[in-house]
């Protein structure tokens, strides 16, 4: 069977499966952590395991790749063309999954960021992180 996953899905799509944190994730706190905001991480306590939460804003973060969370839109979020029928329940799957978390999480007063993998390519990075920066504070 040809392999039409790329590089870049397959390295999502094991660590969705193995739970080990992904680089954007990492870079994501570390530029949080320099502006002096402090946070606890994958927190089992909470619904859906938020990769990032500030109890001190009730607030927390998920870092969603593109392709295992449906990006809409998204150039990266396309299905790979074999398989075709997993890949759309499995995606399906998980965005019913994403919904009812974030409605669980809203139901104990969290609010809940999204930061898209596709936000963090090197040219736009910045502004992404310095606008999640102010979403975070100006709670
Ligand atoms: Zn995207």
């Amino acid at each position: 069977m040809a392999d039409t996953v790329s590089k870049e899905k397959r390295s999502e799509i094991m660590s969705h499966v193995t739970g080990k944190e992904t680089k954007p994730e990492i870079m994501v706190r570390k530029y949080l952590f320099a502006r002096g905001l402090r946070y606890r991480k994958n927190v089992k306590q909470l619904p859906g395991t938020p990769d990032i939460v500030f109890p001190k804003y009730k607030t927390a973060v998920f870092v969603n790749g593109c392709f295992w969370h449906g990006h809409k839109g998204c150039k990266y979020s396309h299905l790979p063309s074999t398989n075709i029928e997993y890949w759309e329940k499995k995606i399906a799957d998980n965005l019913e999954r994403d919904e009812r978390k974030t409605r669980e999480l809203e139901k104990l007063g969290y609010r809940i960021l999204i930061v898209w993998q596709c936000q963090l390519k090197p040219n736009i990075k910045i502004e992404t992180l310095e606008a999640l920066y102010h979403n975070i504070v100006n709670r």
